[in-house]
């Protein structure tokens, strides 16, 4: 339908929208590099579906980002040549926020701007990040292959609502014209403009264009003798087109070339965020099955990490092509946060989704991928060890899974591990398992720990009073993962890990003849008191025994060696087991 029509925002974007220009505002430059970095996402879904339906191209296949500005009509306009919207699309992606993790974003904003603007970074800006300045914006987008009148164009003063109608565009792709506030007129300036994408947009590989601008002219008057009576009337100045960004794929630089303002810029553009990374690993693989990488770890854990349906951070690139940024093979589950690019140089451009989850050299890349990020961890926790105190508080649980899922990596992925203990009883995660084999006692050979799903709960088990006496360090386990984490872990460094809650204890430290002499004799006094417990109990306990384990409180349960664990009996029970 050609008539216009007026739409209101989903309560989530004008509720974003609001946030967006008060907490923002210092930073307000962004909204070019959120705009140039969706030009550069259309030009690459465009140029993949091309791939197989060059007719896409419409003759014209030279693929580019186009900045121009207009000092008297008070805009900046940004186009693009790449795959544009239907107008289904466009009502699905600017009109509505579909992203995963929505509602806890909103649920976990506070009202107080400073933190408010840093969970605004997490969730990511994107497009709406356009009326930071401007107070109308007017989108026109035809998807490529979509006859010229069937072109949509959405407008919004950023407010309560949009309108949406049918027009005509010759070209492809998407036109974006920022009406910019009265206040924001700073930006209608060639220069102003360039070293914005310098900063922010150098990394992305497509051209930027601008115009470039008349250089003032010092021959306005005809010199002397010259004949030349054309040159009073001012000639109607060339235009010439001229790139603004460096134009070339980032990663294939070396790194020498690209300075650390760049890394950060680019991970901003693949990774959707707002802030700086915490590190990155840029490397490139030379042999048979050829390719590079650039992977990077988030300050912070998105919204959606724990959601199953979240979308995998890493994009596929064949010979700088993109092919997908769903590719789940490329990295293994428990790795989700990681965000990156991996360019493969040997697979053929035309690979389909199945050829993809099927192929051989997927996997031996995504293998030398896992061990690319795990060095970088490594690197990160010796190097920077308060940065990989920071990527564990937010990524810790996740890391745990790791032990679960990559059997092939499990040793390297334990010795990533940080645990609270009873060495401090403090919450922060910060034990090593190297650590703790390393302050082991003469004679123990077992890695004690105690699971509980709450950290107090831990801390004060009555399980751990002999442990206190005897100065042995116990591991204080109580993430919902740890049970399972313990169950897959059954060794580290030869040493087995023991739940203190298991069975007999062999503290493995000699206890004197007098202490042993003096347990017989209260095994003794007590025999008859533990066949009346036992009666009294029934079935409702396997066995009633005496514990010298015990020395302030009087009674704890303990599990069977090879029955399952009070704790994970809980959990069982909560997933309706
Ligand atoms: P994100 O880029 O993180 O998905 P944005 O708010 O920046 O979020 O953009 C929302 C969506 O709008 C994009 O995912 C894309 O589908 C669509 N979009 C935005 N700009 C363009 C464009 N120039 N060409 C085609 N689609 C676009
Ligand atoms: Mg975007």
């Amino acid at each position: 339908e050609a008539k216009k029509e007026t739409l209101g925002f989903q309560t989530e974007v004008k509720h974003l929208l609001h946030l967006m220009i008060h907490s923002l505002y210092s930073n307000k430059e962004i909204f070019l590099r959120e705009l140039v970095s969706n030009a550069s996402d259309a030009a690459d879904k465009l140029r993949f579906l091309a791939l197989s339906n060059d007719g896409l191209y419409e003759g014209d296949s030279e693929l580019k980002i186009r900045l121009a500005f207009d000092k008297d009509q008070g805009t900046i306009t940004i186009s693009d040549n790449g795959i544009g919207m239907t107008r289904e699309e466009v009502q699905e992606h600017i009109g509505t926020i579909a992203k995963s993790g929505t509602k806890q974003f909103f649920d976990a904003l506070t009202g107080d701007q400073a933190k408010d603007s840093e969970l605004i970074g997490q969730f990511g800006v994107g497009f709406y990040s356009a009326f930071i300045v401007a107070d109308k914006v007017t989108l026109t987008t035809r998807k490529a292959g979509a006859p010229t009148d069937q072109a949509t164009r959405w407008e919004s003063a950023g407010e309560g609502d949009y309108t949406l109608e049918t027009v005509e565009k010759a070209g492809r792709g998407t036109e974006i014209v920022l009406h910019l506030k009265e206040a924001e007129s700073e930006f209608l300036d060639g220069y102003r403009i360039r070293s914005i994408i310098r900063k922010f947009s150098d990394h992305i590989s497509l051209p930027i264009v601008m115009d470039k601008e008349a250089a003032p002219s010092y021959d306005d008057e005809p010199e002397e003798g010259e004949e030349n009576a054309e040159a009073k009337e001012p000639a109607a100045p060339e235009i010439v087109e001229e790139t603004i960004n460096s134009a070339s794929a980032l990663w294939t630089k070396s790194r020498q070339e690209i300075s650390d303002n760049d890394y950060n810029e680019f991970y901003k553009h693949v990774g959707h965020d707002y802030q700086d990374p915490l590190t990155h690993v840029h490397s490139k693989v030379e042999g048979t099955n050829e390719y590079t990488l650039l992977l990077y770890v988030p300050a912070r854990a998105p919204f959606d990490l724990w959601d199953r349906d979240a979308k995998h951070g890493v994009k596929l690139y064949i010979r700088k092509v993109f092919i997908t940024d769903d590719a789940e093979q490329l990295m293994p589950r428990y790795l989700r946060f990681i965000k990156g690019i991996i360019d493969a140089n040997s697979l053929p451009l035309n690979v389909s989704r199945e050829i993809l989850q099927q192929s051989k050299q997927i996997s031996t890349i995504k293998a030398g991928a896992v061990k690319k990020v795990l060095g970088m961890l490594e690197a990160l926790a010796k190097n920077e060890p308060e940065k990989y105190a920071q990527f564990w508080k937010d990524f810790g649980p996740v890391m745990k899974e790791g032990v679960i899922e990559d059997h092939g990596n499990k040793e390297r992925v334990a010795k990533l591990l940080r645990f609270s203990s009873t060495l401090t009883d403090s919450t922060t995660q910060d034990v090593t398992l190297e650590d703790y084999v390393s302050r082991m006692k003469e004679g123990q050979d077992k890695i004690y720990y105690v699971t509980a799903d709450s950290f107090a709960a831990a801390k004060n088990s009555p399980h751990l009073e002999i442990f206190r006496k005897k100065g042995i360090e116990v591991l204080l386990l109580s993430d919902r993962i740890d049970e399972w984490l313990v169950t897959n872990l059954s060794d580290f460094a030869d040493k087995h890990l023991q739940s203190v809650a298991k069975g007999d204890l062999d503290l493995g430290v000699e206890e004197s003849e007098e202490e042993k002499k003096a347990q017989e004799e209260v095994s003794h006094d007590f025999e008859s008191v533990l066949k009346q417990i036992k009666e009294v109990l029934g079935d409702k306990v396997s066995d009633v025994r005496l514990s010298h384990r015990l020395t302030e409180s009087p009674a704890c349960l303990v599990a069977d060696v090879y029955g399952m664990s009070l704790n994970m009996e809980r959990i069982m029970k909560d997933a309706g087991q």
